[in-house]
């Protein structure tokens, strides 16, 4: 065999254990052909074949004719192939049949076509039989030869051949594939106008245009447009000996995976269906049976599958898609690929390799996206009533939930979604095919009756990152009534069912979802201490109320970046504290109310301390408008107007007047820019020596009992240094009368919150001021943008659709607009203070992108909501692999861990960065500043 490559050859071939091409040769032979060629070479048995190149596709789809030297080519290879098979391509005797598939460089699973027996004509057909000594497998080849050559090469629809089936099962098996025969060669004749070709060598050229054809056929369009793969890549074709799957009982083919492409376990996953041929499995057609059936029918084969297909997983290190066939037990493997499984498998199968040493730890993050963490962490269905019983059982093909109505159509289950963006679908099928990619696009689960765990649902499914059921054998679907029957029950169209892919069960009704308990999964933990160890940045979490804390702690959160009081004034109980506050006509009224604040903030905070011991936690101070803790101007009217009318007492319409009167005196027309954040700490100081005596008490009390306690209390909606100045002031003194009268004090840091503009342009002057700054990036997308946080979402859409922006920038952060803010405020503010800590805490902290972009400025930490900490940790790590070699956060910054480690230890002041951990001394200053 000339093995050389050469730059204008189309062909290239593989065959006792030598081939032309390999494994890294993708682009140009397609993953079949270049799997198929390493394979060979790899010495394991794959038919003798050659694959066609996808430039001959390509040169074809232009010209609309065969490269010119393709023909020599093809004959040479043919004649290659025939003395490799020591048999004749159209021989009388025992010709030599060949499989035509199609196989471009990204796989596109079942959406081009392959046309298997080519070479039997009239004139082979009884050699064939007389040298298998079956006639009926002979025969049923021929039929499938026929029915596959006319739906791919002359497009006859399907259900023609069905149709021409009728009526051919009587008189025995072989009498009725004799009439299958002969009726399909009529059809063909009867619709192309042409006879069925028996010339081989004229099947095998028509097979070949017709598959590089099938690169432009809508189903492969249409993938490609949801993939994003290049239109213009074209595929490769390749030509192999035939094997025979529908040998006889002997017999079979197979489709399989090294380890469970639904949970990732380390058991080869395969299904193995007897007599068969071809695209049986994987079209759903017929459900296959377990590999164990052909561990007990075949054990020698079985353990040859085996060994063949781990030497594949160790060789390819990565989890293994093959398909395989058995003739006459005889194992031939005729496909490996990557194998496309669910999030959860990536997972699983990442971190189980690396710990086998087949890959390194950072390939193993990098297995694993982001996206696929928020999947498996998405919400499950909540089964926690008892009395739930499952209406039907299928094979958890892919493993999530999904709650949704009935669509028995693709067509439908794309017309159900356009009509109500809001009531996802369920796609239920007999079983799926390529033609429904755009319902199972627009579907959120499938379930289907036919199948097996490798059908074209269950791939779609887990590549897609869907729920899907198949094989659920109670489903009967009726399109043309609109109905479904699942066991005794009868759904229509749009009515609701769940779906929990992960045991495979079909409930009735729309379940409500829970959160996942996905968090304990080992091995997301174990893939989550890697990021860590990976990631440059930090990553803090966002976290309201001790149990948000408790949830940050247990996600391995490095400290909390953003605790939001006001949130804990929004409980019922405290309403009525906070409305009065509002309502107290004089600071001394309204510190009266403050009082009964104090306690309840405390103990929030006293938690919060306990959930992160020896982590810093930052707490903000009061920030909305105050008029958020009152009621509309409408409904405070209202209920003036229905107390009057009821004639309630004269104290209770004096105390609704008042409240009326203060709504309006309250009322801003902007106030998103109106009396919040530092501002409102400046005209009603009270409220921020309240909040700091409950934060400072709250550490010093979690400090006595043997806890390391970081306070950090930061200052909101700056914009100018004078404020800082003067709140800092404030909250100094307040700190020191504290601890004069307690007799004792603690270390705590002040920083504040840039989130205004102004803030950001003069960040040198506010960063003198401050241990600690960290940026609002949701306020700061707003006052950049000028968009409005609450209302842009009416013409953001719009904005996406026109490409005026790319990306939602209360999403994703604006890198060109306030990234560059951000870039330049971090500059400042470093240059001022080399000491300063520099954070981000607005929403943009749990998107990926937006972490790289922060990573890139080189700030400490990055603080989102603890549900997307997983992700964060994850992304985090992906910027720094890419990166580069960087330094990780504890070799970045030792002072920045010491400080922490030492006030563990010493639960006291850190005696190495007085700059940084501040404290005042007991006797400067006072609270009465009100
Ligand atoms: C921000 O503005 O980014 C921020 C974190 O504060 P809030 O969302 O509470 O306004
Ligand atoms: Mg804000």
């Amino acid at each position: 065999m000339d093995m050389k490559r050469s730059g204008s050859r189309h062909i290239y071939r593989f065959g006792q254990a030598q081939a032309e091409g390999d494994g890294s040769m993708g682009e140009e032979l397609g993953g079949k052909g270049a799997s198929l060629a390493e394979m060979t070479r790899l010495g394991l048995p794959v038919p003798a074949g050659f694959t066609i190149s996808t430039r001959a596709c390509r040169f074809y789809l232009e010209h609309r004719t065969m490269p010119p030297s393709l023909e020599e080519e093809l004959e040479s290879a043919l004649g290659w192939l025939e003395l490799e098979q020591a048999q004749r391509l159209g021989g009388e005797k025992d010709p030599l049949l060949l499989s035509v598939r199609s196989g471009a460089s990204i796989s596109m699973p079942g959406m081009m076509d392959t046309i298997l027996n080519i070479g039997i004509n009239d004139g082979n057909i009884d050699g064939l039989a007389a040298k298998h000594q079956n006639i009926t497998f002979a025969l049923d080849s021929y039929r499938r030869l026929l029915q596959m050559f006319g739906s791919v090469v002359l497009q006859i629809p399907k259900h023609a051949f069905d149709h021409a089936s009728e009526g051919a099962s009587l008189g025995g098996e072989e009498a009725s594939l004799r009439q299958r025969v002969a009726s399909f060669q009529l059809l063909i004749e009867h619709i192309s106008g042409k006879p069925f070709p028996m010339d081989p060598r004229a099947q095998l050229r028509q097979a070949v245009v017709a598959v590089f054809e099938s690169w432009n056929n809508e189903r492969a369009r249409h993938y490609r447009r949801i993939h994003k793969t290049p239109e213009n890549a074209g595929t490769a074709v390749t030509v192999q000996a035939m094997v025979f799957g529908n040998y006889g009982v002997n017999s079979g083919t197979g489709v399989g995976f090294t380890r469970n492409p639904s949970t990732g376990e380390k058991a080869m996953f395969a299904e193995f269906l007897a007599n068969a041929q071809g695209e049986d499995i994987v079209a759903g057609i017929r459900t296959p049976m377990p590999i164990a059936e052909l561990e007990r029918t075949m054990p020698r084969v079985y353990k040859k599958l085996r060994t063949v297909t781990s030497r594949l997983e160790a060789h390819y290190r990565d989890v293994q898609d093959f398909e395989f066939t058995v003739q006459n037990g005889e194992l031939f493997l005729l496909q490996t690929r990557a194998a496309k499984r669910s999030p959860l498998a990536k997972l699983r199968s990442a971190v189980e390799m690396a710990e086998e040493g087949l890959i390194s730890r950072t390939e193993a993050l990098l297995r694993v996206t982001p996206s696929d963490l928020d999947e498996v962490l998405s919400l499950q269905l909540d089964l926690s009533n008892a009395e739930l019983q499952a209406i039907a059982k299928g094979l958890p093909a892919s493993p999530g939930s999904a709650v949704g109505r009935v669509a028995l159509t693709a067509d439908r289950a794309v017309e159900l979604a356009g009509k109500d963006k809001q009531s996802p679908i369920i796609l239920v099928r007999q079983e799926t095919n390529a033609d429904d990619i755009h319902g199972m696009v627009a579907a959120v689960g499938f379930l289907t009756a036919h199948g097996g765990a490798t059908s074209h649902a269950a791939v779609v499914g887990r590549g897609m990152g869907k729920c899907c059921i198949t094989g659920a054998g109670e489903i009967v679907t009726d399109e043309v009534a609109g109905e479904v029957r699942i066991g005794v029950h009868i759904l229509k169209e749009g009515d609701w069912l769940s779906l929990d892919g992960s045991t495979g069960r079909v409930f009735l009704g729309q379940l409500k979802l829970r959160p996942s308990e996905s968090f304990d999964n080992p091995f997301l933990t174990k893939l989550l201490s890697w990021a860590r160890e990976r990631s440059v940045t930090a990553l803090w979490a966002n976290a309201d109320t001790p149990q948000d804390a408790a949830r940050a702690s247990h996600a391995r959160a490095m400290g909390i970046g953003l605790c939001r009081t006001e949130h804990m004034f929004f409980a019922k109980d405290r309403l009525a504290h906070i409305r009065s506050m509002i309502l107290a006509s004089t600071p001394g009224a309204r510190e009266d109310a403050l009082v009964s604040l104090l306690p309840q903030q405390q103990a929030d905070f006293e938690e919060l301390f306990r959930a992160m011991p020896g982590l810093p936690v930052t707490i903000r101070l009061i920030d909305p408008p105050l008029h958020e803790f009152l009621p509309t101007e409408v409904a405070a009217g209202e209920e003036l107007a229905q107390a009057r009318l009821q004639g309630a007492d004269a104290e209770h319409i004096y105390r609704l007047e008042e409240l009326l009167l203060r709504v309006q005196q309250l009322s801003e027309s902007n106030p998103m820019m109106g009396l919040r954040g530092c501002r409102l700490g400046i005209v009603h100081p009270e409220i921020i020596v309240m909040q700091v005596r409950a934060i400072l008490r709250a550490a010093l009390r979690v400090k006595a009992e043997g806890t390391a306690v970081l306070p950090e209390i930061m200052v909101p909606l700056v914009a100018c240094v004078e404020e800082v100045r003067f709140l800092r002031k404030l909250i100094e003194a307040t700190a020191a009368d504290l601890f004069s009268q307690e007799g004792r004090q603690i270390a705590y840091r002040v920083g504040v919150m840039i989130e205004v503009p102004r803030a950001a342009a003069c960040a040198d002057e506010i960063a003198s001021e401050v241990d600690f700054m960290s940026f609002g990036t949701n306020d700061l997308t707003q006052l950049t943008f000028g968009f409005s946080r609450d209302d842009a979402h009416k013409y953001l859409g719009t904005y996406l659709e026109l490409g005026i922006l790319k990306h939602d920038p209360f999403v994703t952060i604006d890198r060109d607009g306030v990234g560059s803010l951000i870039r330049m405020a971090v500059r400042k503010a470093r240059e001022a203070n080399p000491e300063i800590k520099i954070g981000i805490c607005g929403e943009h902290g749990g998107d990926q992108a937006s972490i790289a972009f922060f990573e890139e400025l080189g700030v400490d930490y990055v603080s989102c909501s603890p549900a997307r900490l997983p992700m964060a940790q994850l992304s985090a790590a992906h910027t720094s692999i890419a990166r580069g070699p960087v330094k990780t956060q504890q070799e970045k910054a030792p002072h920045r861990m010491q400080l922490v480690e030492g006030a563990g230890l010493s639960h006291g002041l850190p005696s190495q960065s007085p700059s940084i951990f501040r404290s005042s001394s007991p006797s400067a200053g006072s609270t009465s500043l009100a």
